[in-house]
């Protein structure tokens, strides 16, 4: 078995995800996540993609004790796979302005995440978990601890992008501008279809739609990133499951002081109860909406909202790309299998001369990637993202100076 695997760590705020990797084909050796059902937490993993194990626990852990549980029931017992790990690849979400390229942890990285923790609240903590965990449980680890960041892979992005038109001072002094997210998946995505449209990176231009349940779409010029929808926070741009992206700030004041509505609920609403969710009065789940489009006039105008606002956005990161554009690039999982928000959206971009083939489109779904356009249209293709092998990948070539 190869030597150099990587243990990749994700605590996020509502879920505990875990693999070990090789870093050169990709293979999970191990790989596990918990579920959270009904006041139970489920821990779920797999080893050489053969056995489902699942451990129930009854209280709802802290992460801090799921990790106990994960490290000693799990990954220590497996000792020939353990040993053969070379270095962890924590995943963090916000690191600020602070780092453009992943990092060996230490007290000063430590600091940085936890001045970031403002922008990601939830999930920074988390990951300071997980980062304890691994220091106290591995201890000769120690100096083979990398940091992964979201946020790095937008750090590209150009002042006149980031910035707000706020009083300059918050930035300055608060460091309010738009970071974005999902910067792992973009990194991955930029890569493959680097490789698979056969094209120098460093040429490349391309606009990737990550459409999860989180959404976000981000320009890519000569392989590195010139602008991202999402903000500050994971709010802002496209229409997402169930956060609503885009909205006149306005609103928000006049929920406040017209309605009474409170700054929690306020925050709930905007998080928690609207997008597909909140559109369709009955469901964030992409895969009901797409079946029921055509038998639900409520479901057919979210999903119509949903590729509305997506093209807009392709239409206006097309003009930012100069002189070429080599292809729109969809992942995530309504990128990856929803057939239907991929025909309606390039559908309405003929301008820029998208045509959807049929046939293509129909049979690109679950794992599947490849180009879902004519041979006489500009390329819009389909590539499985995959965070945990940009991960893997990034602190193998960290470690080993490549
Ligand atoms: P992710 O956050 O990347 O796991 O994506 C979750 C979203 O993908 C949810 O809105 C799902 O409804 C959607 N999704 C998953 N499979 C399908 C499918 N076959 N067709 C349409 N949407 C899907």
């Amino acid at each position: 078995m190869f030597k150099n695997l990587i243990l990749v760590l994700n605590c996020g705020s509502s879920s505990i995800k875990f693999a070990i990797i090789n870093p050169i084909n990709g293979n999970k050796i191990i790989k596990g996540l918990t579920e959270y059902k009904k006041k139970k937490c489920i821990i779920k993993w797999e080893i050489n993609n053969n056995f489902i194990y699942k451990k129930k626990i009854n209280i709802i852990y802290s992460n801090y004790k799921i990790l106990n549980l994960i490290f000693l029931n799990i990954l220590f017992k497996n000792k020939k796979i353990f040993k053969k790990i070379s270095a962890i690849g924590h995943r963090i979400v916000h690191g600020g302005e602070f780092f453009s390229n992943s990092i060996i942890i230490n007290d000063k990285v430590i600091n940085s995440i936890k001045e970031s923790i403002l922008f990601a609240t939830l999930h920074n903590k988390e990951h300071l978990i997980g980062i304890y965990k691994s220091f106290k449980l591995i201890p000769y680890f120690f100096k083979k601890n990398i940091a992964v960041f979201d946020t790095a892979f937008h750090q590209s992005i150009p002042k006149k992008a980031f910035l707000y038109a706020l009083p300059y001072s918050l930035y300055t002094k608060y460091k309010i501008r738009r970071y974005g997210a999902h910067g792992l998946s973009y990194k991955y995505i930029t890569l493959k279809t680097a490789e698979f449209l056969n094209k120098n990176i460093k040429t490349l231009n391309i606009i990737i739609c990550h459409l999860g349940n989180g959404c976000s779409i981000s320009a890519i010029k000569n392989g590195k990133c010139i602008d991202t929808s999402m903000g500050l926070t994971p709010l802002e741009g496209l229409i997402m499951g169930t956060r609503c992206g885009d909205i006149d700030p306005s609103i928000i004041f006049y929920l406040y002081n017209n309605l009474g509505i409170k700054i929690k609920k306020i925050i709930k609403i905007l998080n928690k109860e609207s997008g597909l969710l909140g559109l369709s009065e009955l469901t964030n789940d992409c895969r009901y909406i797409e079946k029921n489009y055509f038998k639900n006039k409520q479901l057919k105008l979210a999903i119509d909202i949903f590729c509305y606002k997506l093209s807009k956005y392709i239409g206006s990161y097309s003009i930012l790309m100069g002189n070429h554009l080599d292809a729109i690039v969809f992942t995530g999982g309504i990128g990856e299998n929803s057939i239907l928000i991929r025909k309606l959206t390039i559908n309405s971009l003929n301008i820029l001369n998208f045509k959807i083939s049929s046939i293509l489109n129909k049979n690109i779904y679950n794992t599947k990637f490849g180009i879902i356009t004519k041979s006489n249209s500009r390329i819009a293709l389909v590539i499985p993202s995959n965070e945990e092998l940009i991960i893997a990948k990034d602190v193998y070539n960290l470690i080993n100076h490549i």
